[in-house]
């Protein structure tokens, strides 16, 4: 941060309504002139500001010397734009956000501040925060996630994923009931690339619907090779089931190669549970409804509550690997365990345990009456000749 006499450049922008009805464009014009009172309200009369458009104004702060001074600048924007704009009797919120940075002395550092702070804008709409201040390391992140991004389009377009099979093992008789299908890129240059590296930031944008596709159709191609007592499981962001795009891709894939729904097997995270919404779950019992399997992974991370297993259009119970790898050494992650297994029998759910490592975990696993493992103990994921090849399938 500058010292004093420094001057910072901020871009304050009003959130607004698109639709071009004349009761919007009404509402607009009263929003545009309280957003114009409310900045003057804000601002010493040494700052300045001017519009750059109808909602985001340009400004200038004088002499912030240190983050404390911004950061009490910003709690008198957010004070100034709380209360809604009566309109007709009627309140409008005025929502904003704003982005800051460190104008230099040089007139022509105009333009970068102004991209900067443009820059910083939309990291807070994208974090839904009231500001965020330009920083350098930030902005490389920014653009070393969109070179991934693409990185990605055209990994999907060379076909450099693959997807690894981890073996399912039955509990009691230790045979092949399946696999998890968890996907590996074979990235040019950089050797065999986990989903730690690239999913997160793949969940957060669109190409997560092209790789899921992708993933579902792969898993089910690969099924309709394996013996028929064979299910595959592959994983699904919760995002995916906001819209009702993969009941087609999933039905598709299934009648294109003739496999059998059942042996679908479509995993989503525990934090469906949390969020608890409505349209996921209807889109989980469609899915269900014709014959997928769905199960939850994570579990015991999250604050799943024992009233959503009611109404839970579920399958299978994936218990998180942390519980499992320490059920041995503690008690309480033993009896984590023993609770989740008991309580997806009674609601007729198989469990899954994940992350086996030992034969001491998955015997203590078998009396307790656990129906499924998984884990390195048995076998790492692997690509899919080598699975093929190990299991005889
Ligand atoms: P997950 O679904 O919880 O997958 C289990 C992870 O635990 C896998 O990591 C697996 O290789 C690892 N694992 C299995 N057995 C053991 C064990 O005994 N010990 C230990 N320490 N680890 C074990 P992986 O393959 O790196 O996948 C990480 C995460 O990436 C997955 O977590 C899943 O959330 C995500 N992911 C993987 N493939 C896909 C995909 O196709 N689509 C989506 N959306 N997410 C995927
Ligand atoms: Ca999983």
């Amino acid at each position: 941060m500058p010292g004093s006499g420094h001057r910072i450049l901020g871009l304050v922008e009003l959130a607004s309504d698109d639709s071009d009805d004349v009761r919007s464009r009404v509402t607009n014009q009263a929003l545009h002139s309280a957003f114009c009172n409310r900045l003057n309200g804000w601002l010493r009369t040494k700052d300045e500001w001017s519009l750059l458009k109808d909602k985001r104004a340009c400004v200038i702060l004088k002499d912030i010397g240190s983050r404390g001074e911004l950061e009490l600048a910003a709690a008198k924007l957010d004070r100034v734009f709380k209360e809604p704009h009566i309109h007709l009797g009627e309140a409008l919120p005025l929502m904003i956000t704003a982005g800051f940075t460190e104008l230099l002395d040089d007139a022509s550092d105009m333009s970068t501040a102004i991209q900067q702070a443009s820059i910083a804008l939309s990291q807070a709409k994208q974090s839904d925060k009231l500001f965020r201040v330009y920083s350098p390391q930030k902005a490389k992140s920014m653009r070393e996630e969109s070179e991934l991004l693409e990185a990605m389009q055209t990994a999907l377009k060379l076909g450099e994923f693959q997807l690894y099979y981890q073996p399912k093992v039955h509990a009691g008789y230790r045979t092949l009931i399946g696999a998890e299908a968890l996907i590996r890129w074979h990235r040019t240059g950089h050797g065999v690339v986990g989903p730690d590296k690239f999913i997160d930031l793949a969940e957060r944008n669109d190409i997560i619907k092209p790789i899921t596709w992708w993933a579902i159709k792969s898993a089910v191609s690969t099924l309709a090779r394996w013996p028929k007592q064979l299910s595959i499981a592959v994983n699904i962001c919760p995002r995916l089931l906001l819209e009702n795009d993969i009941l087609a891709v999933v039905n598709d894939a299934l009648e294109i190669y003739g496999v059998d729904a059942a042996r679908l097997n479509l995993e989503v995270t525990e934090k469906i549970m949390v969020d608890n919404q409505d349209i996921m779950l209807a889109q989980l019992s469609l899915l269900q409804e014709i014959g997928v399997k769905i199960s939850i992974y994570d579990f015991g991370t999250g604050f799943s509550s024992l009233a959503y297993f009611r109404d839970l259009p579920v399958d299978e119970i994936k218990i998180d690997q942390s519980f499992v790898q320490r059920m041995l050494v503690s008690e309480v992650d033993q009896a984590i365990v023993k609770a989740v297994i008991d309580l997806a029998h009674n609601f007729s759910l198989k469990v899954v345990a994940e992350g086996v490592e030992s034969i001491a975990i998955a015997d203590r696993l078998s009396e307790m009456r656990c129906d499924i493992l998984q884990g390195y103990v048995f076998d790492k994921p692997l690509p899919v000749e080598e699975f093929e090849s190990q299991y005889h399938v």
